[in-house]
């Protein structure tokens, strides 16, 4: 480590492979101060500008919200919130085009401005060494800070490292032509910037902190070294300006010889790299409590009448930020010069390297936007013709020359032309920093960023449907194995359930007895159903369907108490019965003169009881009838009256049929005397003679 800040110190550097030199036309705007804009009738907010996931909405459709305000909160670890710009209503939530290679549309938050930038109520921090690492990390989370170097990474996520650092960098390298933003911002918020050095300082506690800056940034290099001198730890490291020394894994190498191997983060080599603009951005949230809403964005190119600097607010809409700027829309006058239709303007995002044509003018700036570019016919041909001339690659080489990832550009692109993903991941097309320098270079006008960039959609793409399927399948297998233990269970209690009964039932105690007669009663209860239905409907009933009295009372509780009072009312006859009685004496005292005989004349009196018990029976059920009417039609509603019809029918089907039990029983018991008169008669003459 010593010996690296020794080489430091005598300004030597390592060298990164590759790079290159393209004009660096950064004196369009680099002569004039940051400008501060109008504010705009209308911000269109992205839910998502940063790498990692968007947000919960804070905020719905109709809602006044101020300047700094949060709208939307964190909802995993990589979630990263986006703030109010300033003050005004949510117009609207819904999709729209956002600046993205892609040109794919995304949930945005439509903001009308109310002109009157009312910010929300903020806590400055005096101290904010007095503030622990877990405060200052919550305050960068909630302030929505991002990188802002182009990247987006979350830097809260960044920042909450825990093994040793031993370099903090800062880079404020700025290589891509055109781009003057942070040279402006190091210029006018020097003083800002170190404050956010010092409390990454504080977060991380590394052995040292090098910015690494360009030497063609003079200005903003004297401004460093003027707001760093009292700081022993800091060293302001001048690099030699060479294309695209800004890459993370480039400036570790230029600075500290380190080498990131693929796959690596460089905190796992001891080093953590912010931009200049983020440490701009956590001096603003930690100390004066300002959310990331703004930042610095380069306007420039020929086509631009007043090409600067501006604080833009994000969610700006392109087409308002060329308007504030001049925008000389050269294709529209060349068409209207020659009468033919009008067509858009190329509009840059970004530099010419690492850039990409914006489709529509209505996108706005997100937290990584740092240059509109609008370049003239003269300055960026290429940029106006809409037909490719790319030719068929010649395999010259300088593709792979001018590569600092040291990759192979050129079977980069054939692999990404066929589509061969294991190829690309064997290549190691996720090295491929979209620096641009090989299609810079290439004889061949081949566009080899623009197949790197689809190709590494389609494989993240891949690679989340691989992810989702892989999720899916485990639910499914831990679904089906739930199932399966579910039914083994339920098989095993089944049977456990079935044993037990069946040990019960087997069982010759006052439980099995308790069982066998609840089936019993239960299947008398069916029994007893089926007959009543059997009545109402009119069905005949045999006679081992025949039900008794105790049968007829579960149909109703009013029959039930007929039934009763039948029963009562029939023993009480039996009693007071004058025959019974008298065969009864009959049996008792009457001589035998044979066993025979004396079986006749009991049979003779059973039949006699039998046929006066019948006869008892229909006479109560004909005194009986007026009452249970009387009840059924005194408590039964107008409704209830079908079925109190339909009762009577069945009571007068009762009635009837016990007026032919009582007939059939007398006939019986007439046949029965008869019969055991005329053996009695045989049995007499056979002993006489
Ligand atoms: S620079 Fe272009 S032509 Fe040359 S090898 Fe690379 S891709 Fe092919
Ligand atoms: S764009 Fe990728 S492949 Fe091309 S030079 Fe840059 S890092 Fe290498």
């Amino acid at each position: 480590m010593d010996s690296i800040i020794e080489r430091i110190n005598q300004g030597k550097f390592w060298h990164f492979h590759g790079g290159i030199h393209p004009p660096e036309q950064k004196s369009i705007t680099s002569g004039k101060p940051i400008k501060l804009l109008a504010l705009p009738k209308q911000l269109i907010l992205p839910l998502q500008q940063h790498i990692g996931f968007q947000g919960n909405l804070l905020v719905k459709v109709g809602d006044k919200v101020l300047k700094g305000q949060a709208l939307t909160q964190q909802s995993n670890p990589m979630a990263v919130p986006v703030h109010a710009p300033t003050s005004g209503t949510i117009t609207a939530i819904k999709k729209s085009v956002i600046a993205h290679p892609s040109g794919l549309s995304e949930l945005c938050l439509f903001i009308d401005v109310d002109g009157k930038d009312t910010w929300k109520k903020r806590e400055i921090c005096q101290d904010f060494t007095k503030l622990n690492r877990q405060e200052i990390i919550k305050k960068i989370a909630d302030a929505g800070i991002a990188g802002l170097g182009g990247a987006g990474f979350p830097t809260h996520i960044k920042v909450n490292t825990k093994p040793d650092v031993n370099f903090l960098i800062i880079n404020a390298a700025e290589c891509e032509p055109y781009i003057t933003a942070d040279d402006l911002l190091m210029r006018e918020q020097s003083e800002a910037i170190v404050d956010g050095i010092k409390i990454l300082d504080q977060l991380l506690t590394p052995a040292f902190i090098l910015i690494g800056i360009e030497d063609n940034k003079p200005q903003a290099i004297k401004a460093l070294q003027h707001a760093t001198k009292h700081i022993e730890k800091i060293k302001v490291c001048i690099l030699p300006t060479k294309y695209p020394s800004g890459g993370e894994k480039q400036l570790i190498k230029i600075l500290t010889g380190t080498e990131v191997s693929s796959g690596t983060l460089p905190i796992n080599s001891g080093i953590v790299v912010q931009n200049v603009a983020t440490c701009f951005a956590i001096s603003d949230a930690v100390i004066n409590d300002i959310p990331l809403i703004r930042r610095v964005v380069t306007l420039t190119g020929n086509a631009l009448s007043k090409p600067q600097n501006f604080w833009v607010l994000l969610g700006t809409k392109i087409s308002f930020l060329l308007n504030q700027a001049g925008f000389v829309n050269e294709v529209n006058e060349t068409a209207s010069i020659r009468n033919i239709p009008q067509s858009l303007p190329p509009v840059i995002m970004g530099g010419p390297l690492m850039g990409f044509s914006i489709l529509n003018e209505q996108v706005s700036t997100v937290k990584t936007s740092n240059c509109i570019l609008a370049p003239s016919r003269v300055e960026m041909p290429s940029a106006f013709n809409h037909h490719s001339n790319e030719v068929e690659c010649i395999r010259c080489g300088q593709c792979a020359d001018v590569c600092p990832s040291q990759l192979l550009p050129q079977e980069l692109q054939w692999s990404a032309k066929a589509k061969d993903h294991q190829q690309l991941t064997q290549l190691n097309l996720f090295d491929c920093i979209d620096c641009g320098a090989c299609a810079y270079v290439c004889p061949s006008q081949i566009p080899l960023v623009q197949y790197y960039r689809v190709a590494k959609a389609e494989m993240r793409q891949q690679q989340q449907l691989d992810i989702k399927a892989e999720k899916a399948k485990t639910r499914f297998e831990a679904r089906k194995l739930r199932l399966e233990q579910e039914k083994i269970a339920r098989h095993a209690k089944h049977k456990k359930a079935a044993a037990a009964r069946k040990a019960t039932m087997n069982k010759k105690s006052a439980d099995g007895g308790t069982a066998k007669s609840a089936i019993a009663a239960a299947l008398a209860r069916v029994k007893a159903k089926k007959a009543a239905e059997n009545k109402s409907t009119g069905v005949p009933v045999t006679s081992s369907e025949k039900q008794n009295d105790n049968d007829l009372a579960e149909i109703s509780p009013v029959k039930a108490a007929i039934a009763r009072a039948k029963a009562k009312r029939l023993a009480k006859d039996k009693t007071v019965e004058a025959p019974v009685s008298t065969s009864e004496e009959i049996i008792q005292i009457q001589p035998v003169s044979n066993d025979e005989t004396k079986r006749n004349e009991i049979d003779n009196k059973k039949a006699r009881i039998a046929a006066a018990i019948a006869k008892a029976k229909a006479k109560k059920a004909q005194v009986n009838k007026p009452s249970i009417e009387q009840i059924e039609h005194s408590t039964e509603t107008e409704q209830e009256q079908t079925n109190e019809k339909t009762q009577n029918i069945t009571t007068a089907a009762e009635e009837k049929k016990v007026r032919i039990a009582a007939a059939v029983a007398k006939a019986k018991a007439k046949r029965k005397i008869l019969d055991n008169a005329q053996q009695a008669s045989t049995t007499n003459n056979e002993e006489s003679t």
